[in-house]
């Protein structure tokens, strides 16, 4: 993907996925606080949740745009999750990578997995839930996700978590956010050398 360009001048590849309402989110943003990266901002076919803004949470499309996209070759990974389309924009990624910034991606599991055959020295890291019971809690808490959806959310957490083992280089279990930002520093740190 980086033809001509020197692999150690390129950024780190950092992708962060986990069970929907595990607490991604807040991992990112305590991770924005510890090291420099660039945020991918995915496109996706779902609907806006209140308080999410274009083009900063994602870019809201409609499904022929997506697939649009995805004919046209733009998406690094896309995967359908919970009944839509997720994608990261294939060429800003690369951009941010060989000007020897890091960049992360919050996807979830096919994309990570797609990622990694694509550019094996992609950094996975999966988080899991403390239990399914404090998964459920924290999806309800939300407040907008109908029951329908939230048990689509948790059969698919199940599976991931599953699979999770033997597709992802690092397991941090969400018990505290701050923890968890400080292990995947100390692991990238260790990862990438001084
Ligand atoms: P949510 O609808 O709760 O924002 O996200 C649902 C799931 O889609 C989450 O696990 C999130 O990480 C994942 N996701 C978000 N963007 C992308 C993407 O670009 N590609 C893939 N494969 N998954 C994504």
């Amino acid at each position: 993907m980086a033809q001509g360009v020197d692999a150690a001048e390129l950024g780190i590849l950092l992708v962060v996925s986990g069970p929907s309402g595990v607490g991604k989110t807040s991992v990112v943003q305590a991770l924005a606080d510890r090291m420099a990266f660039h945020f991918s901002v995915s496109w996706t076919t779902r609907r806006p949740r209140p308080g999410e803004q274009d083009g900063v949470d994602y870019v809201f499309v409609d499904r022929a745009v997506f697939e649009h996209g995805i004919a046209a070759g733009g998406f690094l990974e896309w995967a359908e999750y919970s009944g839509y389309l997720y994608g990261t924009p294939r060429e800003a990624v690369i951009a941010h990578l060989e000007r020897g910034e890091n960049v992360l991606l919050d996807i979830e599991n096919d994309g990570a997995g797609q990622v990694k055959r694509a550019y094996p020295e992609a950094v996975l890291v999966f988080i899991l839930p403390p239990t399914m019971e404090e998964l459920e809690r924290r999806l309800r808490s939300r407040g907008d996700t109908s029951d329908e959806d939230i048990r689509k959310r948790l059969a698919v957490a199940e599976e991931q978590i599953n699979e999770a083992e033997r597709d992802f280089d690092i397991l941090v279990t969400n018990t505290e956010v701050a923890a968890v930002a400080d292990e995947i520093v100390s692991i990238l740190a260790a990862a990438t050398g001084p």
